[in-house]
């Protein structure tokens, strides 16, 4: 079924018990963090702040909700773009309810929609709030808020996406792939897209001649490797290419490019990489602490 191709993929699965870790713990905390956000963004008078503190909302209501999913063992990538999507859209909705009650000092819970939009009419008219003694009105207004509803909607979504869609699950055991060894600090891959075929043909010749490089280098290639520690039946590999750049604030960003991800391997090629690069010392994996055992290739389940 899902070793139906080189790479690993969702099911599609999504499940009863999805939808009730969504609806009875998602939705609650969706409403809680939602709360915290509109009272924290009406106090605090700094807009800097309060953009960090929008993106901050919708990145925690996202892997608030992806915990829910990975919880109910929801995998269906397009029900979780949707789910983060519509968590965004809970939040934003709650948020403005919150909004409009601390505006109104604690007295008026408006929940309709329409008539919350013809306040956001009424407000934009005379402005909100002040920056640099600017009141922003009319369209310039609704313009910050169609900002700060696109950050909630587009980081809630990224997030469930990036940490349950990118995440592998073993139908055979039913939970979360778990088990990680990582090798990184290896050379710069001269050529990604050529050893992306490579890899996919089974050629390991040039991810294999790749040569550590120091601590402090600022280009570099990661090999990640998963595998089902429950069956032994499920070996996956990413490799990323990766770029230290300095930002503004002189700190570090991490450019993160992927060479492949969850490619489907075997348990012998998983140890050969796993091992590949053990020379005294100098070692970077974090090894799993279950014992491996050695399949043979024919133990990987076969196409359906
Ligand atoms: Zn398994």
């Amino acid at each position: 079924m899902y070793w139906d191709h080189k790479y690993y993929k969702h099911s599609g699965m999504i499940g009863f018990m999805g939808i009730l870790c969504l609806v009875f713990l998602g939705v609650p905390a969706t409403v809680f963090l939602s709360i915290i956000y509109s009272y924290a963004i009406f106090y605090i008078p700094f807009v800097y702040i309060n953009l960090f503190l929008t993106i901050g909302c919708g990145a925690a209501v996202g892997y608030m909700v992806s915990k829910c999913a990975k919880l109910g063992k929801i995998r269906n990538n397009t029900f979780l773009l949707i789910t983060g999507f519509g968590f965004g859209l809970l939040s934003e909705y709650v948020g403005w309810v919150s909004w409009l009650f601390a505006l109104s000092e604690q007295k008026y819970i408006i929940l309709s929609p329409g008539t919350i939009l013809e306040i956001m009419a009424d407000l934009s008219k005379e402005g909100v709030w002040s920056i640099h003694g600017t009141t922003p009105q009319g369209i310039f207004l609704y313009l910050v808020w169609a900002v700060e509803a696109v950050l909630i909607l587009g980081f809630s979504t990224f997030m469930v996406w990036h940490l349950l869609g990118t995440k592998a699950f073993c139908e055979r055991c039913g939970v979360w792939v778990k088990g990680n060894d990582s090798i990184s600090l290896l050379e710069p891959i001269a050529n990604p897209g050529e050893c992306k075929l490579q890899l996919e043909q089974g050629d390991y010749t040039t991810l294999e001649s790749l040569k550590k490089v120091e601590v402090s280098s600022d280009h570099f290639t990661v090999i990640e490797l998963y595998h089902c520690s429950g069956c032994n039946a499920l070996f996956l590999l990413t490799v990323k290419d990766v770029k230290v750049k300095i930002n503004s604030n002189g700190g570090e960003d991490l450019q993160e490019d992927l060479v492949v991800r969850n490619l489907i391997i075997d348990s012998q090629i998983y140890e050969r990489l796993k091992n590949h690069w053990v020379n005294g010392d100098e070692e970077n994996s974090e090894s799993f602490p279950d014992e491996m055992e050695e399949q043979p290739l024919s133990d990987v389940p076969s196409n359906e």
